[in-house]
């Protein structure tokens, strides 16, 4: 149900630079549907906000979320979102409608984003908690071997 490039929503960028981004995106294979998740999400993660171009880094490792799993691959049910977001979502929908799956499927768009930005928003803060004390813990232990092992047995003692 492509509506071609020319009916494409504008990206907060100049005409311009919108207009590049869209050949550049052209170039690389992406489908008028991709075009059009891509620039109705303003090249943001539509969890939460981070702007998906800021670096080679972000954007390669930006990836397609299913909002309803299983749903169809096309703007109304797919989300760009980054790495950090959708590692956390996977195929799941907000902890709410767990058991009502059929009722989350009949919200509008716009308030699916919305709720999954909101649980995943209080997700992420137990997420970076832990993936930042694994670092710390694996830095620590790399720097000194062992101590890892030495505290966690004191600790049990
Ligand atoms: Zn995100």
């Amino acid at each position: 149900m492509s509506e071609g490039i020319d009916n494409l929503p504008s990206t907060l960028l100049d005409q311009e630079v919108h207009t590049s981004l869209v050949d550049l995106l052209k170039s690389r294979g992406y489908t008028d549907e991709k075009l059009r998740i891509c620039l109705q999400a303003r090249c943001c993660c539509e969890y939460c906000d981070e702007y998906l171009l800021h670096s080679v880094h972000s954007w390669h490792s930006s990836q397609w979320d299913h909002i309803v799993p299983g749903g169809p691959f096309d703007h109304e049910n797919i989300a760009l979102s980054c790495q950090k977001c959708n590692s956390i979502k996977r195929d799941k929908i907000p902890p709410q409608y767990c058991g009502n799956r059929k009722e989350f499927s009949s919200l509008s768009r716009p308030d699916k984003i919305r709720l999954l930005k909101s649980w995943l928003t209080d997700a992420r803060k137990e997420y970076h908690l832990e993936e930042e004390f694994n670092a710390f813990r694996t830095l620590n232990e790399s720097a000194n071997p062992g101590t890892d092992r030495k505290y966690r047995s004191a600790a049990q003692a």
